[in-house]
């Protein structure tokens, strides 16, 4: 039968002998609900929910009249297959969550600059004009002590086209304290190693002097490069060679920072930021965009002018390039509001343990085990180690982890002693709603 001659009208009597009796599935999708689901969505995606839910009346889990509804209900929000989760994990930068969360501003500065923009134009003059110059410039604003910017694709993107553009077929001298693993199984020596560049390592794990580096340059040197050990810690009997102590060896440095701190943070003294490591002496700084700069993901390339020119203009640069999505959300970062990694660190206990208050009494009131409970958070992201943050939490019967990853929006909590705990410092405090919601939600599966 063609498409056009399906009637809209989904049967609701069980024909006698056909207990499971289940429409077709044209026929469902012709229901006005599926076909608005149909533009929204496509069509595939649809009718998989509709194929599910016929499943399950067929199976008796739900009547047949309810094929509908079941549809409706199971859709995805939108055709991307990321869905959306509420961190509340603790752990402010989450690896597995996408890391930093965008403010409104960056949001609405993405959705602007879906369609064409003036990203390689200037309306002005309608001639061609410089990819993310505003962006660039924003940069510049921020850190007075950087001559020049350019942005990549992330921090590791920043370091490989750094030791291809100023190190290939040169040595590149790294202290064997910071010969740093970032995460799942990548290892900052094995990247620079692979662009052609060689590692000259000096010191020890623990201890690196001047002279060691001292010692290893020479005219093979490309560049002196820094890591900040940015997710462990190395304690007791320890020595490491400052930025502002390198700059006598007359050979560029290079400084990885990791966070995306701009300017110092007093919250996290430990970690070192751009401006202040550029005024120390090096020549250039990369970072990460989506760390505690709370942007997107992206690599920041920051420093003197004719080393970060000579990367920009490498050829490999175009194939780390960034697109008009990043830009966008990355110059929000920079010129909006506070971001939500910011508003996060910084918020005070007590405000955090009246909302804890608030939704757990919430939550008590309809039947559920729920109590305020002291927490603590933590950066996360791969920064700040060690640092804890007083926070508070709801706890909840441990088997509500299971159910609220379930949920839409899913809320992801943490195991802690026995109970789920839904820590609330990385939740923004607009979000107690959808997630005492999702408690409900996942309380009546
Ligand atoms: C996170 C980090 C990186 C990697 O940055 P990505 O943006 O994840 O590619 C490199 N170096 C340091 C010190 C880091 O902390």
């Amino acid at each position: 039968m063609s498409r056009d001659k399906v009637t809209t009208e989904v049967p609701r009597g069980i024909p006698a002998g056909h207990r499971n009796w289940v429409a077709r599935t044209d026929v469902v999708l012709a229901d006005p609900r599926l076909v608005e689901a149909s533009e929204r969505l496509g069509r595939p995606l649809v009718k998989s929910a509709v194929r599910a839910a016929q499943q399950q009346a067929r199976a008796g889990e739900i009547p047949t009249g309810a094929v509908v509804d079941a549809a409706v209900a199971a859709l995805p929000l939108t055709a991307g297959g990321l869905r959306s989760v509420i961190n509340a994990t603790g752990v402010l930068l989450h690896t597995n969550l996408g890391r930093a969360s965008l403010s409104a501003a960056a949001r609405s500065a993405v959705v602007c600059a879906c369609g064409p923009t003036d990203v390689e134009l200037d309306l002005d003059s309608g001639k061609r004009g410089r990819r993310g110059r505003t962006v660039l410039a924003a940069l510049r604003e921020k850190v007075p002590a950087a001559g020049a910017a350019h942005v990549v694709n992330n921090g590791a993107a920043a370091l490989v086209l750094a030791a291809t553009a100023l190190a290939a077929g040169k040595e590149i001298i790294v202290s064997r304290g910071e010969m740093v693993e970032i995460g799942d199984g990548f290892r900052l020596p094995d990247l620079l190693v692979s662009t052609g560049a060689r590692l000259r390592e000096v010191g020890t794990t623990n201890r690196t002097t001047l002279d060691d580096y001292a010692k290893a340059v020479g005219p093979r040197t490309g560049f002196v490069l820094k890591v900040h050990p940015s997710n462990f810690r190395i304690t007791g009997f320890t020595r490491a060679t400052g930025v502002e102590e390198l700059v006598g060896l007359g050979v560029p440095v290079v400084a990885d920072i990791g966070s995306g701190l701009l300017a110092p943070e007093p919250m996290l003294p430990e970690e070192p930021d751009a401006e202040s490591w550029l005024r120390a002496g090096a020549s250039m700084v990369t970072a990460s965009g989506d760390k505690l700069l709370g942007g997107p993901q992206c690599g920041l390339v920051l420093g003197q002018e004719d080393l970060v020119l000579r990367m920009a203009r490498h050829p490999l640069a175009r194939a780390l390039r960034v697109d008009k999505l990043t830009l966008a959300a990355l110059e929000a970062t920079l010129r909006g509001p506070r971001t939500p990694t910011y508003t996060a660190l910084h918020c005070d206990i007590t405000s955090l343990i009246e909302r804890a208050e608030r939704l757990s009494a919430g939550l008590r009131d309809a039947g559920i085990d729920a109590q305020a409970v002291d927490s603590e958070a933590t950066v996360g992201g791969g920064s700040a180690p060690g640092v804890v943050l007083d926070s508070a939490a709801v706890s909840l019967p441990a088997h509500y982890a299971d159910r609220l990853r379930a949920v839409s929006p899913a809320v992801v909590g943490r195991l802690d002693g026995g109970r789920c705990l839904l820590d609330l410092r990385a939740v923004p405090a607009e979000s107690d709603t959808a997630l005492a919601g999702a408690v409900h939600a996942a309380a009546g599966r």
